[in-house]
């Protein structure tokens, strides 16, 4: 069983199951494959990639395209679970695919479970110490400029790769690993950047070296 958690947009991100899987440390170098899902904002994808770069120093590299998982579709709601994409993410990209994590991107609606909730609309999914997450940019586009829709979304593939990478939520404000706690908005004050203490986490359990940023030059990551 693995561990998963999402960001909520409107309530605070949740741990679905309970056991980590323990994530050996990298040999190789980290490659991080982005792969399109469904309908999805291409402009987004290069932003994406160099904010992975940024915040973790990874290799990214960009897979073809694919329909959404027709398992995955919720039809009550006309929308996609998370959950069962990792599935697919995990059995039919990863395989072959030379990569050592894989992320779903899309414009569509995901949700997951959150009781007492069935169905909860969620930013992104990622497997603690996994292989597999997914973001979606639809919740943080809603109603925002693009640069601010394009900011969100950084800082939600970052986090969601934080979960992939071993780490839980922190509790301190301001850390990429912070909850959302409550709204979207939380992500809007958050600088993006990874903290010292998640920093040295990735390094120590990875074994590699990643950058330390002390503000976020969001220009070299929206517009290089
Ligand atoms: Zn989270």
């Amino acid at each position: 069983m693995r561990r998963l958690v999402a960001t909520a947009a409107i309530a605070i991100a949740i741990a679905i199951a309970t056991l980590a899987t323990a994530r050996p440390a990298a040999a190789a170098p980290t490659t991080v494959c982005v792969v399109p899902l469904g309908k999805f904002d291409a402009k987004l994808v290069p932003i994406i990639r160099r904010g992975i770069a940024y915040i973790y120093g990874f290799e990214t590299r960009l897979l073809p395209a694919r329909a959404m998982p027709a398992a995955a579709f919720y039809k009550p709601r006309k929308r996609w679970r998370a959950d069962a994409i990792l599935e697919f993410l995990n059995a039919s990209v990863l395989p072959d695919s030379g990569c050592t994590i894989v992320m779903g991107f899309t414009r569509e609606d995901i949700s997951t479970t959150k009781p007492p909730f069935e169905d909860w609309g969620i930013l992104g999914l990622g497997q603690i110490g996994g292989t597999a997450s997914v973001v979606s940019s639809f919740r943080a586009s809603r109603g925002v400029a693009r640069s601010k829709a394009a900011m969100r979304t950084v800082k939600v593939v970052n986090h969601e790769l934080g979960h992939v990478l071993g780490m839980d939520h922190g509790g301190e404000p301001g850390c990429v690993m912070n909850d959302a706690a409550g709204t979207v908005k939380t992500i809007d004050k958050e600088p993006g950047l990874l903290c010292p203490n998640e920093r040295s986490f990735v390094e120590d359990h990875h074994e590699i070296v990643i950058p330390a940023h002390v503000t976020f030059e969001w220009q070299t990551v929206l517009s290089p």
